[in-house]
């Protein structure tokens, strides 16, 4: 026998790791930055890996305490009610559960394109269909209210990513808000603020008090450091309240994982140095790299570089690794991870040596910028 008809479900393609690099390219792993995955260049905030080791010894037994009291801790500091906080193995774990509580057989969600992908995919084990809006160029990647609009046609569930991943643009409160009126009321509103630490922008979190047709997205990957434990969260309408319950994967959260994710939460300096740096660091991109660029709201910058394939190839033999953005259908373009200070000037540094070597791109480009860095 064989699984079901999954010819339609695309794989997720993550960021290559500094062991596989190494690995592929014979190098040393230290000599590898990488600037991929949108991940904490600080690592995980101590105590949270205190956490961890003075929790060691309790995962025999399953998690109950420990997933009440990071609940309650984040539904404390987002003002809501326990209820309205949904614990996830990462932010796509919290794709799921809305999608479990939401989407009927062929029912639809509508999504940026591009955008994250793992969106669709949980859409599709979840029999659902997917839908897309354009995310385009030509508009410097803004998502308003007119773009969405345009292309909504009733789905279940629409999804703004604020800031979006990899284009770093925001979507402002009103134009959530507006959005949100102008959908049916059937239509949920996923906010993904995976990024929201790093964003000028208000969270959609105020309009929770006055409506039922929004949730929003959180995770511990990306500002808090935690991104190798998975962990993440959905807020959702009150009275979504008992939904949780019926939609759970028993225990999904571990032990390890809510201990952490509580100390992490309590060491505000390591987020802030973490925002911090990367406010620093985008801006350093931006005006030293020797190529376009558009102003970005997370903890990574979208750099256009000609061919991105070759361009990506070329820096990870420098011993940068980034994210070539042709999965995303950008082919074009680079997406870089804010690193510490140390790693954002290097990685500037041998951005603009990579693009200076392949001249004005094109075939000559390519072929010069192999040759200079196949030495
Ligand atoms: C990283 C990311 C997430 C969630 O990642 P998790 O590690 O699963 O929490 C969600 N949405 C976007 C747009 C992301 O980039």
């Amino acid at each position: 026998m064989q699984p079901r008809d999954l010819s339609s479900h695309a794989e997720y393609v993550p960021g290559e790791g500094i062991e596989e690099v190494a690995r592929e390219l014979g190098m040393d792993p230290a000599d590898l930055t990488k600037l991929a995955s949108n991940e904490n260049p600080f690592g995980p905030p101590a105590d949270a890996v205190e956490a961890l080791r003075d929790h060691a010894d309790r995962i025999s037994a399953y998690p109950t305490s420990a997933h009440s009291d990071l609940t309650a801790a984040i539904a404390a500091h987002w003002d809501l009610d326990d209820e309205q906080v949904w614990l996830s193995p990462g932010a796509d774990g919290a794709i799921d559960l809305l999608h479990r509580a939401t989407i009927e057989p062929d029912q639809e969600i509508l999504v940026p394109e591009p955008g994250f992908a793992y969106y669709p995919m949980s859409a599709r084990y979840h029999h659902g269909e997917v839908q897309t809006y354009p995310v385009a160029k030509e508009r410097d990647f803004q998502v308003t209210p007119d773009v969405v609009l345009d292309a909504y046609d009733g789905e279940r569930v629409v999804y703004l990513t604020s800031p979006h991943n990899p284009t770093g643009a925001t979507v402002p409160l009103d134009d959530v808000e507006a959005i949100a009126d102008r959908t049916n009321e059937e239509t949920l509103i996923v906010v993904d603020e995976a990024y929201g630490e790093f964003a000028d922008v208000e969270s959609a979190r105020s309009l929770l008090d006055e409506r039922d047709d929004v949730a929003i997205l959180r995770t511990f990957s990306k500002a808090y450091g935690l991104a190798g434990l998975r962990l993440g969260y959905a807020l959702v309408p009150d009275d979504w309240a008992d939904a949780y319950a019926r939609v759970n994967t028993p225990f999904a959260v571990s032990e390890l994982a809510c201990r952490a994710g509580l100390a992490a939460m309590d060491d505000e300096a390591h987020v802030e140095r973490s925002v911090e740096t990367v406010e620093w660091a985008r801006e350093y991109m931006a005006n030293e790299i020797d190529a376009p660029t558009w102003p970005s709201g997370g903890n990574f910058l979208l750099v256009e570089v000609g061919d991105a394939g070759a361009v990506a190839e070329a820096l990870k033999r420098e011993g940068v690794i980034v994210r070539d953005c042709t999965s995303f259908g950008l082919r074009e373009c680079i997406r870089i991870t804010c690193g510490t200070e140390d790693q954002t000037r290097e990685a500037v540094e041998t951005v603009n040596e990579v693009l200076a070597a392949r001249g004005d791109g094109g075939a000559a480009g390519d072929a010069e910028a192999e040759a200079a860095t196949d030495r």
